[in-house]
């Protein structure tokens, strides 16, 4: 985005799984960055925690809003096998961004945060057939696809459906399965 790192105002953190949190200590303390994060997701990270100052780590709760700059955040939970994962919609300027990835599955308390989105990352993981296939231990299939692992592609594309249509026809209902 041609930002300087030290133009960073905040981190959010959205659960403390390495391939989420690995330079989030290093980078507050070398840009003193301020990281906001659930209290069980920063004991769930103390290597990073070391490095973050008592000033720079901001305790959130899920369901409750709290602001960066001009930026209101609100958490919401998401099923996945961490201490206590969320995501996040951001709102400023009349407009709504959703971060939701690391969903084990699809839920309409989910869909209710991120519905009326003006944008939002969604990440889907995997196609169930391919993944029964690979090469991956059976207990890491069983743990990507279980209710808090990750989002399939087909969920993924579900809820993108219900997600378009939602915002067309306010009656459209889906069961997820
Ligand atoms: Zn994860």
């Amino acid at each position: 985005m041609n930002i300087s790192v030290s133009d960073i105002n905040a981190v959010i953190v959205t659960h403390e799984h390495t391939d989420h949190i690995q330079s989030v200590g290093n980078l507050s303390k070398k840009f003193n960055i301020p990281v906001f994060a659930t209290l069980q997701t920063f004991d769930a990270m103390p290597k990073q925690c070391e490095k973050i100052s008592n000033n720079n780590k901001k305790n959130i709760d899920i369901d409750e809003k709290f602001q960066i700059g001009d930026i209101e955040i609100l958490p919401f939970a998401i099923p996945h096998d961490a201490a206590n994962p969320c995501g996040y919609t951001l709102f400023a300027e009349n407009k709504k961004i959703s971060i939701a990835t690391d969903i084990g599955h699809m839920s309409n308390y989910i869909l209710k945060h991120i519905d009326g989105s003006d944008f939002i990352l969604l990440e889907s993981n995997y196609d169930p057939e391919v993944l029964k296939c690979t090469k991956y231990p059976f207990k890491l299939k069983t743990r990507i696809a279980g209710s808090t692992g990750h989002l399939s592609n087909q969920m993924a594309g579900q809820t993108i459906n219900y997600l378009i249509n939602n915002r067309f026809k306010k009656s459209y209902t889906w069961t997820f399965k």
